[in-house]
């Protein structure tokens, strides 16, 4: 298995990661999950109304890349710009 350099996607920080492996290190895997079980909880409480990444970033008090990180990472959808559940 090969080790590829990159920019963790919660922290910012370089980490090594699998070859084709998300990008995160290690110390943010846990606040990833955190993260991602309250983002999806607010998503799915407002089930007709919308969210988008930055609405997400301040209910939670998180910076907006983390809530990019999750969309990228395949948790959430973003569709024309509302961040829903992958289908
Ligand atoms: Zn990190």
């Amino acid at each position: 298995m090969s080790l590829d350099l990159a920019k963790c996607g919660m922290c910012g920080k370089a980490t090594v990661v699998p070859s084709g492996g998300r990008e995160i290190c290690a110390a943010c895997r846990e606040e990833e999950q955190q993260l991602y079980i309250s983002a999806r909880t607010l998503i799915r409480e407002r089930v007709h109304g919308s969210l988008t990444i930055q609405d997400v970033a301040e209910i939670l008090r998180v910076d907006e890349r983390k809530i990019s990180h999750l969309v990228k990472s395949g948790y959430f959808q973003l569709v024309k710009k509302s961040l829903q559940l992958p289908g």
